[in-house]
């Protein structure tokens, strides 16, 4: 058995892939923070699919939520035995963000309406692709009689949209991974699928008040203009910041740690008057060598010299702060092995990349645990018209089942 029996055993399963995934998108599984149901009907319908296509051990670990009408939140392990002892996990994850605004549809969001070769619809993307990938890799084996070379294990997790609470958090609470273990997480990629995510950004989303003194805008001498001041402070502290944390690491797009000022509130409705209060937020993706700690440090330093020269008060707060995991070496043997799957299937060269974003992979990384990210996605998620090439999921499938086979195949 070669690569491409394999190849030719997915490309055979074309139609059934689009049918079980149309079968998921109708399905809702937005989570209750957006007022949706929760993943257990779709759960049950995954258990169900795998079941019929002939996995023998399937579980369920359900973590209780009351907010949810089944009052808890499903995560199904599909596990295939390997000839070999050590443990390959795909994570995947079942719920999905929720559809926005309707009309901005062209095709309805919970229906996997099927187009020019694409699967349209809430979640084809993020992440229903690579859960039909992993399960029907993992099929084509089956199929064939084929042993992994590991013991496979496909987890579809809840939760993964609102804080992994229920999901991926609670599979690790559990010990279900072990160190030795090698993970994908398919939760991130590029159109043509040819980088491999090994390392992140640390992120930080900074709130910043700025305290001045309202007056009358004809007589500004008689307050302190909070905007003046948010304005000088900006400048001030992201020159800085770009100018002393300002190594470059050529894996990441952009090479640099990123500090954005981003989200201003309203200060007021009218025009004649000094704003008294300002409050606007920073979004910053700094590279994993830098502390965070450092950053905040330079920004309250700055914050001082624009409070004595302004006379407003400056105060900071985190309102999100995630350092950066470990990276996962270029030459782990997941990321070895997960390239030289896709440069076998697809005849292309694969390369490591590091993200800007938070994936699951870090957690894993941060237990010392391998893991990559990867897929072969048209960079849809979360928009309106989401959508999954079909070709991409059955290619990324392939890819699947020549990394699943590992040394039990030519
Ligand atoms: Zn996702």
């Amino acid at each position: 058995m070669d690569v491409d029996a394999l190849r030719k055993s997915v490309s055979q399963e074309r139609g059934v892939i689009i049918e079980s995934m149309r079968g998921m998108l109708r399905i809702n599984a937005v989570g209750p923070e957006s007022g949706g149901p929760g993943e257990a009907e779709r759960g049950r319908y995954l258990v169900a699919l795998a079941r019929k296509l002939g996995f023998a051990t399937i579980e369920v670990l359900e973590s209780s939520d009351p907010r949810v009408p089944a009052g808890k939140r499903p995560n199904i392990i599909v596990r295939m035995p390997g000839t070999g002892k050590r443990r390959m996990w795909v994570i995947t994850h079942m719920d999905t963000v929720p559809e926005g605004d309707i009309n901005a549809w062209k095709y309805p969001p919970f229906e996997g309406t099927v187009v020019d070769g694409k699967i349209y619809g809430r979640g084809a993307e993020d992440n229903g692709q690579e859960l039909m990938a992993s399960l029907f890799g993992a099929h084509a084996l089956l199929k064939l009689g084929i042993k992994p070379e590991f013991n496979v294990g496909l987890v579809f997790v809840s939760d993964e949209e609102h804080g992994n609470t229920h999901g991926i958090d609670f599979l690790l609470a559990k010990g279900l991974f072990k160190k030795d273990d090698l993970v994908i997480v398919p939760d991130h990629g590029q159109p043509d699928g040819t980088a491999i995510s090994v390392v992140e950004k640390s992120s930080a989303w900074i709130q910043v008040e700025v305290s001045g003194r309202q007056t009358h805008a004809s007589t500004p001498e008689k307050g302190v203009n909070a905007l003046e001041a948010a304005a000088r402070y900006i400048v001030l502290s992201v020159d800085r910041l770009r100018r002393k944390f300002s190594t470059k690491d050529p894996l990441f797009e952009p090479p640099v740690s990123t500090f954005e000022p981003t989200r201003c509130e309203a200060n007021g409705p009218n025009i004649n008057t000094v704003p008294g209060r300002q409050v606007f937020a920073f979004d910053f993706r700094v590279l994993p060598e830098y502390d965070l700690d450092d950053i905040m440090r330079e920004l309250q330093k700055s914050a001082k010299e624009v409070e004595r020269s302004s006379g407003a008060k400056i105060k900071l707060s985190y309102l999100n702060r995630s350092d950066a995991a470990p990276k996962t070496s270029t030459d782990s043997e997941i990321v070895k092995r997960l390239a030289s799957a896709i440069e076998a299937v697809r005849g292309v060269k694969v390369h490591p990349i590091g993200i800007g974003g938070g994936t699951c992979a870090a957690p894993f990384r941060r237990k010392g645990i391998e893991a990559a990210v990867w897929s072969t996605i048209p960079e849809t998620a979360h928009d309106a018209n989401e959508y999954a090439n079909i070709a991409d999921i059955v290619s990324d499938a392939q890819v699947y089942a020549v990394l699943f086979a590992g040394k039990n195949i030519d």
